[in-house]
């Protein structure tokens, strides 16, 4: 018998639920009413449940039959054996178990969250996180995404607090001191999509869209933040519903901010949940990029109703399918909503995402042979979400959007209220395209890696050619190399003449092809509108004619030719030299992306250079990204768009922590002030970068003051930024003092990790933190949310010494350390990466540093 899987000699239809949360005992008690359909005779049923103690075991029918039963719990498998004297007939059941369960602190199954209401006391709520595999923390179950159920939810509360589940509440009424709610029936769904919140809560007014009614809801005092996420909420669901052709599948629609939230959000149908930065926030004092994180996870969550919710994956296997497909349909929505924030041109920094984790050995195939469920927790990373949904848009470009959009709606039609695989999402697209559609996406689905495609010029043809990517040199042997693998490539290529440009799309299929050039081409842009999952790399003259042409590039492939030259010099392929004088090339540039992508090599440079060039590194970004600053100047013209906005803000970081422009730290502070006592003397996107600024230069009395900030603030924005500006003072007794905040119960467990992961990648810290985490490892894998632990741990990419490198690989081997998957084994060989490009270019970077001695 496959340990993983339960047996489906027993199904269940429908789950009749009933709790009651004490939050005060921090405990519940549950009664549950299964109907099930016994397909042959047995003596013992299994299903999923743990940390649940089960009293009660009892079988029923409609003949009157009664059968009581006993139930083991294999704590280890999650399991719980329900053993019966005589053989069950087969028929139709009703399983009646009594349980009860603890209301836990690790943000899931069924978990307390704490928070301080205005008076500054502390309250507690009730909330659920059940994917993957929880919801068997708070009923017995069975806990697959192919045993879906209706499921009936009554909770019983205290009448001063409120009750939210998947459904419309259809009664409330009292019982013994009680509130008792009752909610609708949902549709036929899978465990992990069941939800229930219970606390003080207050909601928006309800917005309609077509049927549905829309609500937020969140702590008292907090629904004056509400109304961006409400927008945005309404404005997906009318575009999915579009999109989809179906309405949206529930019978209302509620949103809600919960304090303590392990991930960005959870998709419960009807009942969508969030962390509160993810769904909060005041739309006149937040930043464009504050703004656009919730647009993209409200409107991914909502993506998800349809796809995940209504056709969920058979298993878990299939999670890339959901998450991919939510994020690039997350894409649509928001780029139809904002055209002006060019959704699918900052898509390009998610992509370079994802690039970079496929260009290791240790990366895997967006979809992989999953057993067990716990195989699955490592999926939740930049392989499924950003290349899965880079790879959909690839595809979507390739056959067309109006056909992309007819097999997705056949698919779901097709599979609406039941599970389904990648293989029936291939075949619903390879209808409506009328074309086999595996051959070109196997590769990219089951296949690790991408392509890099080289372009080289012979005479008047154009030479492209396709191998694996890697930043490091293949492993030596017994690692045998496997064949080079091939892609079918979706090249689309830009010919540059001195009438104009023409435009080509060839299907690269083998290792190489040959294009015809047009008569006078001047120069190819390799990957126009920047949509291909692959690397570009242009050799010789072909290299220096695009960079002569930068104005005949649009943004995305300018942030592209910037983002390959980059990786391509951290594989060697180019010299250290080409790349800082292919920078100079950008102090014109005006694209927030563009500049994302340059800070980011800076960055990594910062964290290999040594300790005595710094000061000339620094003087290298201020050469770059000063004049563009200049140009643009400290406040905005009237008819600037957001993105300029947030440009400015982003070069002010720049040039005010890794430039360490003293300048630019002054203004801050003067700036600073003002916003302080006028609420928008300074443009809110600015307003973080002051913070990040003044706190990379700041002394013991500014973190004093950004503390009190840091507890005090009203918006979960405010309190992110103070958060993390606590990262970023460079004096050892501050980073310690902030250290010390992670496993003291100051910062949230929620954000906690993510903190720790900024300071060991931050170089003023890293050395810290990382002592600090070896000594603090128990108690922080005992405090942390498991995918807050797994997350922190990204930071020691940022220990880019041969010293540290050492050191972290000994930690992680003697204490035996599995993040899940293949997560560590990327961690290890970005480190080193970073630390091969040390070795490699070091000498070159200190060279090519004493220009600006
Ligand atoms: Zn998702």
């Amino acid at each position: 018998m496959d340990p993983y899987r339960l047996p489906r000699a027993v199904v269940p239809t429908r789950y009749d639920i009933r709790l009651e949360p004490d939050l005060t005992a921090l405990t519940f008690r549950g009664e549950e009413s299964v109907a099930v359909t016994v397909a042959e005779p047995v003596t013992e049923i299994l299903l999923n449940a743990v940390d649940l103690a089960i009293d009660t075991v009892e079988l029923v029918n409609d003949a009157g039959r009664r059968m009581a039963g006993t139930a083991t719990l294999d704590e280890a498998a999650e399991r719980c054996r329900l053993a019966f004297a005589d053989p069950v007939p087969p028929g139709a059941w009703r399983l009646r178990l009594a349980f009860r369960g603890t209301l836990n602190d690790k943000l899931r199954g069924f978990y307390r969250s704490a928070y301080k209401d205005a008076a500054g006391t502390s309250r507690t709520l009730a909330a659920t996180q059940f994917e993957a595999t929880d919801a068997r923390r708070a009923f017995p179950c069975w806990d697959e995404p192919a045993f879906k159920a209706v499921f009936a939810m009554t909770l019983v509360i205290d009448p001063a607090l409120t009750a939210v589940s998947n459904t419309a509440i259809v009664s409330a009424t009292a019982e013994a001191g009680k509130r008792v709610v009752r909610f609708a029936d949902t549709i036929v769904m899978s465990t992990y999509l069941v939800a229930f919140v219970v606390g003080e809560l207050e909601a928006t007014e309800p917005v309609r869209v077509g049927a549905t009614e829309i609500r937020v809801w969140c702590t008292p005092g907090k629904r004056r933040l509400a109304s961006f996420g409400r927008e945005i909420a309404a404005a997906s669901l009318a575009f999915f519903e579009d999109y989809y052709g179906l309405p949206y599948p529930g019978d209302k629609l509620d949103f809600l901010a919960i304090p303590d939230f392990a991930a960005g959000a959870m998709e419960n149908l009807g009942a969508i949940t969030f962390r509160e930065t993810a769904l909060l926030v005041d739309e006149r004092a937040a930043s464009h990029v504050e703004l656009e994180r919730i647009a993209d996870v409200v409107a991914h969550e909502n993506a998800h109703m349809w796809f995940g919710d209504l056709v969920t994956m058979s298993w878990w296997n299939g999670i890339w399918l959901n998450e991919a497909f939510a994020t690039f349909m997350e894409m649509l929505a928001v780029d139809a909503w904002k055209p002006e924030w060019q959704r699918w041109t900052t898509f390009g920094v998610s992509r370079a995402a994802a690039l970079s984790v496929d260009g290791l050995h240790s990366t895997r195939p967006i979809e992989f042979p999953v057993r067990a469920p716990r195989e699955a927790d490592a999926m939740f990373d930049v392989l499924t979400y950003e290349k899965g949904a880079a790879v959909l848009r690839m595809l979507e470009q390739y056959l067309g959007a109006e056909v992309f959009r007819a097999g997705v709606r056949d698919y779901l039609e097709t599979h609406r209220f039941g599970n389904a695989d990648t293989r029936d999402l291939w075949a619903a697209l390879g209808r409506a395209a009328r074309q086999p559609i595996p051959e070109v996406m196997d590769g990219w689905i089951f296949t690790a890696g991408y392509p890099l495609v080289t372009a080289r010029r012979e005479g008047e043809v154009l030479v492209l050619a396709q191998r694996r990517f890697n930043y490091l040199p293949e492993p030596p042997p017994p690692a045998r190399p496997e064949p080079e693998p091939r892609w079918q490539i979706p090249v689309q290529v830009r010919m540059l003449t001195p009438g104009g440009a023409e435009t080509r799309r060839v299907l690269l299929a083998d290792s190489e092809a040959r294009v015809p050039l047009p008569a006078g081409t001047q120069a190819v842009v390799l990957n126009e509108g920047g949509h291909g999952f692959y690397r570009a790399r242009y050799e010789g003259p072909l290299r220096d004619a695009v960079v002569a042409r930068l104005q005949a590039l649009t943004s995305i492939e300018r942030f592209n030719l910037v983002n390959d030259a980059w990786a391509v010099t951290v594989a060697g392929h180019m010299a250290l030299d080409d790349y800082l004088d292919l920078t100079a090339r950008f102090r014109g540039e005006r694209d927030k992306n563009v500049w994302s992508a340059l800070a980011a090599s800076f960055h990594a440079l910062n964290r290999i250079v040594n300790p005595s060039d710094r000061p000339r590194l620094e003087a290298l970004v201020r050469d770059r990204a000063a004049p563009a600053l200049a140009e643009l100047g400290w406040s905005p013209r009237a008819d600037e768009d957001e993105l300029t906005r947030q440009l400015r803000a982003d070069l002010v970081r720049l040039l005010g922590t890794l430039g360490n422009d003293p300048a630019v730290q002054r203004r801050a502070g003067e700036l600073y002030s003002a916003a302080l006592t006028q609420a928008h003397a300074v443009d809110p996107n600015v307003v973080p970068a002051l913070i990040a600024v003044l706190a990379h230069a700041g002394d013991a009395r500014r973190y004093t003051e950004f503390l009190e900030r840091f507890r005090a603030a009203t918006t979960p924005q405010e309190e992110q930024r103070y958060l993390y500006a606590l990262a970023a003072f460079q004096p050892p007794a501050l980073v310690e003092q902030t250290l010390a905040r992670t496993v003291n119960g100051e910062v949230r467990t929620q954000d906690a990790p993510f903190v720790v992961r900024t300071m060991l990648s931050a170089v003023h810290a890293r050395e810290l933190a990382w002592a600090f985490v070896k000594s603090h490892w128990d108690a922080m894998d005992r405090l942390y949310p498991k995918q807050g632990l797994r997350r922190m741990c990204e930071g020691v990419i940022g220990l880019a010494t041969p010293t540290l490198e050492a050191d972290v690989r000994s930690f992680f081997a003697e204490r035996a350390i599995d993040l899940g998957g293949k997560t560590l084994q990327q961690y290890l060989e970005q480190l080193r990466v970073a630390v091969a490009l040390r070795q490699r270019a070091g000498d070159a970077l200190a060279k090519y540093l004493a220009r600006f001695a």
